[in-house]
């Protein structure tokens, strides 16, 4: 699949619930309301679009939600897909918030996952609760431990927030360093209504870079994982650090994702309303046949890129459905 800019779409992301067991103050607004039950793909449906997909030529797939593990029976759906690792997909992985891995990681590994992100921005707990407004951080380090033991590479996302764990990005790099987790920093967009200002959240990656620099050695490195983050070494604990800058810099040009939710919503931008309908074409026929016409419409009128604005000076220039909606 090339789009209309030369790019091509090998990567697909699934936002198989909208659902989540917290509320991050940066993600949700604290009383959301979730698609009615009845407008979801079935875990089966979600297969043969993704199964579909691959044979168009998809060669890695994320799972993301909402929060995936969250879904009832979502493990019947992985397994599914870990069947058709080396049959035309390379790679099965999944962004969790660690909650449930606990319980799910062995099953996980069992069924050809290997990597896994797990988003953690802080370290402290009073912190942890007030930013996921109800979670407890130790649920989710017991989970990144089981993940470990179980042999999935962790790799630890968190968003940096000005205010909130401005102070503790030091103390994540030498954590992740000691536990030997990658970690990827992520500046906070403009996604969904939050009951609060962005721009009293956004802290901009050039600044988090100058102020990691104050204490470590940051070493350019040429590491790619097929998503958007810049990778360099940091050589005092010999840890990877990523750095995702959506709003710093557009990384557009070499976007190789699309994007689905639980509702069959094909997004072909993370930052744009444009989107096609891939429900009605799965429902129109047993056959795959109008469910591959309607994805290749849509990758021919993917756009070149998004331009997300945060700026009290500007009219904000955001997207209208929560992060919850596209997975990240
Ligand atoms: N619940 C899972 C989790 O938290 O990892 C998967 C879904 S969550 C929407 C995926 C990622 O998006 C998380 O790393 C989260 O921190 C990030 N995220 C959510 N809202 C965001 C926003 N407004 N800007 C930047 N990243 C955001
Ligand atoms: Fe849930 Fe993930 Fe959003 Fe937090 S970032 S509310 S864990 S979906």
């Amino acid at each position: 699949m090339i789009d209309p800019f030369g790019r091509s779409i090998s990567y697909l992301r699934v936002s198989v619930t909208d659902r989540c067991d917290l509320r991050c103050v940066y993600c949700m607004a604290e009383d959301m309301t979730f698609l009615p039950k009845a407008e979801l793909l079935t875990l089966e449906e979600l297969e043969r679009v993704c199964a579909t997909f691959i044979r168009l030529g998809v060669r890695k797939l994320r799972l993301t939600g909402g929060e995936p593990l969250v879904r009832r029976n979502v493990m019947s759906l992985i397994r599914g897909l870990g069947a058709k690792l080396g049959h035309g997909l390379d790679e099965l992985t999944l962004t969790t918030n660690g909650t449930q891995l606990a319980k799910f990681a062995g099953e996980l590994k069992d069924a050809g996952v290997r990597r896994i992100n797990v988003s953690l921005d802080t370290l402290d707990p009073a912190k942890f609760q007030a930013i996921t407004r109800w979670g407890k951080l130790d649920q989710v380090l017991d989970g990144v431990r089981a993940a470990s033991d179980a042999g999935l590479k962790v790799k630890i996302n968190a968003v940096a927030l000005k205010g909130i764990n401005d102070d503790e990005l030091d103390r994540m790099v030498e954590w992740c360093g000691d536990q030997g987790h990658d970690l990827t920093i992520i500046e906070v967009m403009p996604m969904g209504d939050i009951g609060e200002q962005r721009v009293d959240q956004y802290w901009p990656l050039s600044m988090v870079r100058a102020q990691l620099k104050k204490r470590w050695t940051l070493e350019d490195i040429d590491y790619r994982t097929g998503g958007p983050a810049r990778y360099v070494q940091v050589k005092e604990t010999g840890g990877r650090l990523g750095f995702i800058t959506p709003m710093t810099h557009n990384f557009c040009e070499s976007c190789n994702r699309v994007r689905l939710t639980c509702t069959g919503t094909l997004y072909m931008c993370l930052g744009q309303e444009d989107a096609a309908d891939l429900r009605a074409a799965v429902r129109a026929s047993e056959s795959d046949e109008p469910l591959e016409a309607a994805i290749r419409a849509a990758i021919a009128r993917k756009p070149k890129g998004h331009d997300f604005i945060i700026d009290r000076r500007q009219a904000p220039k955001s997207v209208s459905r929560h992060m919850s909606v596209t997975g990240g």
